[in-house]
């Protein structure tokens, strides 16, 4: 029994969640000097997608988010700071082709692509992969590429320095965060990075998408492809992937209806000859839309979100994140 008078356990800086916007704020804290301490419930997490694009052109309406150049460059810049002290994520940098099945889409693309993102137009007969019949154009985009989810999380928490708890917390503000083991911590700084299942967990507003990848025994393409669905090397073989299923107003357990089955080979049967690959397994999870990048009313910082650009965007929005919360706890001490 704790002394009369005696102190809670305090932590400086406690981040709720460890998937990829969790583990790179506990990163660049890290990086700030500051003691950090992430707690993972180890559940659902969406960054463990086994593999991930890095792909700057959104969705089948082509879309640039501002910040996509900034993004990737950051994503890329990571992997080789995490290269340089050992700690391997398999990835792949040979850009991302996005083919277009007609006119009109490609100049729909076109009106979004800003000048200073590198991209050309292919003839499908001259792409670098071998595309299904019936696409009109390729889009490259030299700068994309893929990575494994799971992988960088795990190099980010262990570059981070971070104390990772594998635990659930059932209650939080500001200052304190209560774990399931009813072990309750005082702190400066609450940063929650729990995505689809914690907002589901914690009946916060948001929309959930479901999705799913096919693990396969190789890819036919070391390029990756991606149009409603996306073709990709993995650590091992490769996957066929989308996040397709209909928005839910919360987190769902994971499942793959048998239409959803059949419709994600047909997207991935367009795109290339899948003749020869065999499926290996299969990846369900849930991403969150409704981004939250900063600091709420109730005095909790937030990183989540991040929908489909989590590896696009998630390190860039992480290192803003943590910049503000370094300098709110040096504005107090100081
Ligand atoms: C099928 C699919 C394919 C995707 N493909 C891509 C892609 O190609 N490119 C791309 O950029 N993005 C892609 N995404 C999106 C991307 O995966 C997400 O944007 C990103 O992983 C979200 O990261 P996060 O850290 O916010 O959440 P998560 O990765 O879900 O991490 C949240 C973590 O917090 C933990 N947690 C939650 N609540 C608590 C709590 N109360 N206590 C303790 N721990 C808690 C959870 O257990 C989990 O480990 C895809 C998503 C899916 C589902």
């Amino acid at each position: 029994m704790p002394a009369c008078g005696a102190s809670r356990v305090t932590r400086r800086v406690v981040v709720i969640g460890g998937g990829v916007a969790g583990a790179s704020v506990a990163y660049f804290l890290g990086q700030a000097g500051l003691q950090v301490t992430v707690v993972d419930a180890g559940m659902h997490a969406a960054s463990h997608v086994p593999s991930a694009l890095v792909n700057p052109v959104r969705g089948q309406s082509g879309g640039v988010d501002p910040r996509a150049l900034a993004g990737l460059t950051l994503t890329w810049a990571l992997l080789r700071d995490l290269e340089a002290q050992g700690l391997q994520v398999p990835h792949g940098r040979k850009g991302v082709l996005r083919p277009v099945p007609d006119d009109r889409t490609r100049v729909r693309f076109d009106r979004n692509l800003p000048p200073e993102l590198a991209h050309h137009w292919l003839s499908p007969a001259f792409a670098p992969a071998p595309l299904a019949t019936g696409w009109a154009h390729v889009l490259s985009l030299p700068q994309g590429g893929w990575l494994d989810g799971a992988a960088l999380c795990r190099a980010l928490l262990a570059a981070s320095g971070a104390e990772v708890a594998r635990d659930r917390v059932t209650a939080w503000d500001a200052r304190t965060v209560t774990l399931g083991s009813g072990v309750t911590w005082d702190t400066e700084a609450v940063v929650w990075c729990g995505g689809s299942v914690g907002a589901g967990w914690a009946a916060l507003e948001g929309t959930h998408r479901m999705g799913t990848l096919l693990t396969l025994d190789h890819t036919p393409s070391v390029v990756p492809l991606s149009f409603g669905a996306y073709l990709a090397p993995a650590a091992q073989g490769g996957v066929l992937g989308a996040t397709f299923e209909s928005p839910a107003p919360t987190w769902l357990p994971p499942y793959l209806p048998l239409a959803s089955l059949g419709w994600l080979l047909g997207k991935g049967a367009a795109l290339s000859d899948l003749s020869g690959v065999t499926v290996t397994g299969r990846w369900t999870g849930s991403r969150l839309s409704g981004l939250r990048a900063g600091r709420g009313g109730d005095g909790v910082w937030q990183l989540c979100g991040l929908g489909s650009k989590g590896f696009l965007l998630g390190p860039l929005l992480a290192r803003g994140l943590a910049a503000e919360v370094s300098a709110t706890l040096a504005s107090r001490t100081g």
